[in-house]
């Protein structure tokens, strides 16, 4: 999967599409509009609003944590998912969504356990996982993924 130049890069604070160089993708860009940093080293949090211009309308393909509070498997996860994300950005943006808040946006991708990773690119799945991982395992299953 190779990314467009420039690459569509969806602003985490306000969902704006923000037109970004491949070669200045990891330059610590910022937002057109709200100059928010596009990429902050740590997951995003993904909402029904904001999930579609993630998921869909980005060029970074996007991997989603579903995940609940009340989910132990998926709170020890949660450093894993972190630290995947400073190893994986800025070619892969990492979100998470919790099942409880958005039960609309679980459903549309039949999430039947948590925790399940979707890496989504273009808006199509690529791949999807459940069950907790650790950090290293997480990285080498995306890169495999977006390598497929
Ligand atoms: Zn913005």
């Amino acid at each position: 999967m190779m990314l467009p130049d420039p690459a569509i890069v969806t602003c985490p604070a306000c969902a704006a599409a923000n037109r970004v160089p491949r070669a200045k993708l990891g330059a610590g860009g910022t937002c057109g509009r709200c100059h928010a940093s596009l990429f902050a080293g740590e997951p995003i949090t993904l909402s029904a609003a904001s999930f579609d211009a993630h998921a869909m309308r980005a060029d970074i393909p996007l991997l989603v944590d579903f995940w609940a509070a009340w989910c132990g498997p998926c709170r020890q996860m949660a450093p894993a998912f972190a630290a995947a994300a400073r190893e994986l950005e800025p070619l892969v943006r990492l979100g998470k969504l919790d099942t409880e808040a958005e039960p609309a946006v679980a459903n549309r991708f039949d999430i039947r356990s948590i925790p399940t990773m979707i890496l989504f690119a273009k808006g199509r799945e690529v791949a999807r996982k459940s069950g907790a991982l650790p950090a290293s395992a997480i990285v080498t299953w995306v890169r495999d993924a977006r390598k497929a």
